[in-house]
């Protein structure tokens, strides 16, 4: 492959499959990474696999490929890379940085929330576990950091980690490498230079930055897209079984798409083939005209 622009990729969770909101961020991060004449990548994140279904990561790939989707060199499993994600668990203790902590989700329970939900870990097993307790998960330390994310569509985000996240899973009790360690280490791997994803995400992403930094990986450029909405409100999501889109309509679908992330395709580009429609889109992608929402609802 000898392609002058930067890499980027699209990362589904096979869970379910895939609806508007996940064909946004698809093509979201198609175009950005081909109007620079770049890579794009996928990658399954089927690491949480009682969640995962087989058929739903083979229907998802079968419905990028109906919606013309083309991706470069082969698509990684997360399911097969716990070594990988073993390995680099390692690296980040050797830093002294990662301890092993016994709480269960009901004693952290009085904490407040982190951006994803997660509870603002309150650091009691940091010294040590407390006396007669096993070991659950391991957490990295976080301390005083505070870190700046400069988003190509968000603009600027600063957080302070150690108040607004704390230190956070990358070992869950369950034994499953958490999500946050596997998406820095495969976008490492996968040499990634361009991150373009909902703003659901956005959140994650200084955790994501301070483990690149103790990786020695390089931090990628970041473009958070509006997340898809309902007409409650609710983000569009695989567990709120959003409607799965129609592998035998696409061109009605990658229209909205597009229209949804400010891009103004012409009346009639609805009578031409998938083959002309992603010719437009990718000689017309303006990231610029995204609009900075974290949330639109759609239809608007
Ligand atoms: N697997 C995540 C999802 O489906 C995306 C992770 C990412 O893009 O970093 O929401």
């Amino acid at each position: 492959m000898n392609k002058t622009g930067g890499r980027g990729r699209f990362a589904p969770s096979p869970t379910g499959p895939l609806h508007f909101g996940s064909l946004v961020a698809a093509v979201g991060s198609f175009l950005d990474a081909r109007r620079s004449g770049g890579e794009w990548l996928l990658r399954m994140e089927d690491l949480d696999r009682p969640r995962c279904r087989d058929s739903a990561a083979d229907d998802i790939l079968r419905t990028l490929e109906a919606f013309g989707f083309e991706w470069d060199g082969e698509v990684i499993w997360q399911s097969r890379r716990g070594s990988v994600y073993s390995d680099a668990l390692e690296r980040l203790r050797d830093t002294g940085r990662v301890f092993a902590c016994a709480c269960t989700r009901r004693e952290l329970a009085d904490s407040g929330l982190a951006p994803d939900g997660a509870l603002v870990y309150p650091g009691t097993c940091r010294l040590g576990l407390p006396p007669g307790k096993a070991p659950r998960a391991d957490r990295l330390l976080v301390a005083q950091t505070r870190i700046v994310v400069e988003d190509a569509v968000q603009g600027r985000l600063v957080q302070n980690l150690a108040e607004e996240v704390g230190d956070f899973v990358l070992l869950r009790a369950d034994g499953l490498f958490a999500y946050q360690l596997a998406v820095v280490v495969d976008d490492g791997d996968q040499g990634i230079t361009r991150i373009v994803r909902g703003a659901d995400l956005l959140g994650s992403t200084p955790r994501q930055i301070l483990l690149q930094q103790l990786l020695d990986l390089p931090t990628p450029g970041y473009a958070h897209l509006p997340v898809v909405a309902d007409a409650a409100g609710e983000k569009l999501s695989k567990q709120t079984r959003a409607a799965p889109l129609d592998p035998a309509r696409p061109i009605p679908s990658l229209l909205s798409a597009l229209r949804f992330l400010g891009q103004a395709p012409p009346a009639e580009l609805a009578k031409a083939d998938l083959t002309g429609v992603w010719r437009w889109a990718i000689e017309h992608w303006q990231l610029a005209r995204v609009p900075r929402r974290r949330q639109l609802q759609w239809p608007s």
